[in-house]
C-alpha cells in the first residue's frame, strides 16, 4: 500500500467538551447511542477482491450516495490511494461534495447525467457526465464548441432496464450524425444491467451483446457494462467495471454470494434494563406481551436511525455471540431486546450490543427486514459515532477510548 490508511478516528457529530479535568471519559456509545465503525482496511481488500474477479479490467468505485452512507469524503481518497481513478456518483451535486478530496488525476462521473442548465458548473468542477440522451449530448457538444474544445464524457446505451441511456433509435441518429459529437471526447461507453444479482438469467447475456453491438459503433473507447454483480458473471468484463455494493461488503448475487469482507460493524450501549412479568406489554402498540417473566434492555438506536421499523418483533441484535430477540416495535430513537437469557453482567447498563458485525452482516440484516443491503447502508443513521479504522480489531470498542483519548 502506498501510503498508509488513516487511523483510527471518531467523527462523533459533534466532539464532547473533553476537558483534562474531566476524570471520567463517557463511551462515544454512550454519548451517541452507539458506534458505527468503518473498517477502510477491509474496504480495500473488497477492492482487490473486484479487481481480482475483473481480470484485465480496471475497477472504478461507485460513491454515489455518500458511498452508500459511509463518508464519500473518506472511502473515496483511501480507495484512491489504493490505485483508484475512477468514481461514480449519481448527482451533480454529489460531484461537488468531492471537490478538493481526490487528486486531480481521478475522473468523477455523473451516472444520472447532464441536468439542463448544468453544463457549465459540471464543467466548472471538472466532473465527467454520462450522457444519457440526445438532448445531453447537444448540449455538452455545444459548450465545447463554445469553450473551443473538447470537453470529455461517457456514454450511456439502454440495453434493455429503461431507465437511462440512449434507445436503439438515439444511437442509429447519433451515428448518423457525428458531428454532433465533434467537441466531445468520448472517454467511456456504458450501459447497466437489469439482473446482474442472478447469474442464471438470459437478460445479462442480451444485454451484453447489445451493448456490444453499440459500442462497435464506436472503435477504441472504453466499455463499461458490469455493476459489483456483473463482476461476477463468467465472462470478461470489458476495460472498467464499476463496482459499489462489493467494496461495502454487501453480496453480490442472490444465491452462492461469494463473501466479501465486512466493512461496517455497529455496536449500541445498553442504555437500561428491567425485569417484566408475565403478561407485560412492550413498546408503542404493546405488540409483545409477554408470555413469561423477562429482562428487557433497552437501547438508543431507532428507525430514525435508519434501523428499520419492520424489524419490530422479528430482528435481532447479539450480546456475546448470543442471539438476543427484538422485543416490540422499533421506536424513532430505542429498541427494546429480550436479554433473559443473557447473563446480568453482559447485559447491564452500558453493555455493548452488536447490530451489525460477526454474528449479524449486513445481508442478514437486510433478509429480516425483506429488503437489501444497498438500503440498510444508504439509510444508516447520521447520529452514530462514526469511527474509520484500518483494521477490524475485535476489541477495538473496548479500547477505543483510550486510543481516541490518548
Ligand atoms: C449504483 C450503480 C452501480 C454500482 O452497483 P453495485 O451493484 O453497487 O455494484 C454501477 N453502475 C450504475 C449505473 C449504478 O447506478
Amino acid at each position: 500500500m502506498a501510503a498508509p490508511l488513516p487511523s483510527e478516528r471518531v467523527c462523533a457529530a459533534s466532539s464532547p467538551p473533553f476537558s483534562k479535568t474531566m476524570s471520567t471519559m463517557p463511551h462515544p456509545a454512550n454519548i451517541a447511542g452507539a458506534v458505527l465503525r468503518i473498517d477502510l482496511e477491509a474496504l480495500i481488500a473488497n477492492y482487490r477482491a473486484v479487481e481480482q474477479r475483473a481480470g484485465t479490467a480496471q475497477v472504478a468505485a461507485v460513491v454515489k450516495a455518500d458511498a452508500y452512507g459511509l463518508g464519500a469524503r473518506t472511502v473515496a481518497p483511501a480507495l484512491e490511494q489504493a490505485g483508484c481513478r475512477e468514481f461514480f456518483v449519481a448527482h451533480l451535486s454529489e460531484a461537488m461534495e468531492l471537490q478538493g478530496a481526490l487528486t486531480p488525476q481521478s475522473a468523477i462521473y455523473i451516472l444520472n447525467g447532464l441536468p439542463a442548465d448544468c453544463e457549465e458548473l459540471a464543467h466548472g468542477i471538472g466532473a465527467i457526465p454520462v450522457l444519457n440522451a440526445l438532448e445531453q449530448v447537444d448540449r455538452w457538444n455545444a459548450l465545447g464548441e463554445r469553450l473551443g474544445t473538447r470537453l470529455p464524457a461517457a456514454l450511456q446505451f439502454d440495453t434493455g432496464m429503461a431507465r437511462l441511456g440512449l434507445s436503439e433509435c438515439d444511437v442509429a441518429e447519433l451515428i448518423a450524425a457525428p458531428s454532433r459529437m465533434d467537441a466531445i471526447d468520448l472517454r467511456l461507453l456504458m450501459s447497466h444491467l437489469a439482473c446482474a444479482d442472478n447469474p442464471h438469467s438470459e437478460v445479462n447475456e442480451a444485454q451484453a451483446a447489445l451493448f456490444r453491438r453499440h459500442a462497435d459503433h464506436f472503435p477504441d473507447v472504453r466499455r463499461s457494462l458490469d455493476n459489483s454483480g456483473g463482476a461476477c458473471l463468467d465472462r470478461d468484463h470489458f476495460h472498467l467495471v464499476r463496482a459499489g455494493i462489493s467494496l461495502y461488503g454487501g453480496a453480490c448475487q442472490d444465491e452462492a454470494p461469494v463473501a466479501m469482507r465486512p466493512v461496517i460493524s455497529l455496536e449500541a450501549a445498553i442504555v437500561q434494563v428491567r425485569d417484566v412479568p408475565a403478561g407485560a406489554g412492550i413498546g408503542y402498540g404493546l405488540t409483545c406481551v409477554s408470555d413469561r417473566p423477562r429482562r428487557i434492555a433497552t437501547i438508543s438506536v431507532g428507525y430514525a436511525d435508519g434501523w428499520p421499523r419492520c424489524l419490530g418483533n422479528r430482528g435481532s441484535a447479539f450480546i456475546s455471540g448470543q442471539r438476543v430477540p427484538i422485543a416490540g416495535r422499533v421506536s424513532m430513537d430505542s429498541i427494546t431486546l429480550d436479554v433473559t437469557d443473557v447473563s446480568r453482567e453482559r447485559a447491564g447498563p452500558g453493555c455493548l450490543v452488536e447490530l451489525l458485525g460477526h454474528n449479524q452482516s449486513l445481508d442478514d440484516v437486510a433478509a429480516d427486514a425483506g429488503t437489501i443491503a444497498y438500503e440498510i447502508l444508504t439509510q444508516l443513521g447520521r447520529r452514530y459515532a462514526r469511527t474509520y479504522a484500518g483494521g477490524m480489531a475485535d476489541q477495538a470498542t473496548a479500547t477505543f477510548c483510550q486510543e481516541c483519548l490518548a
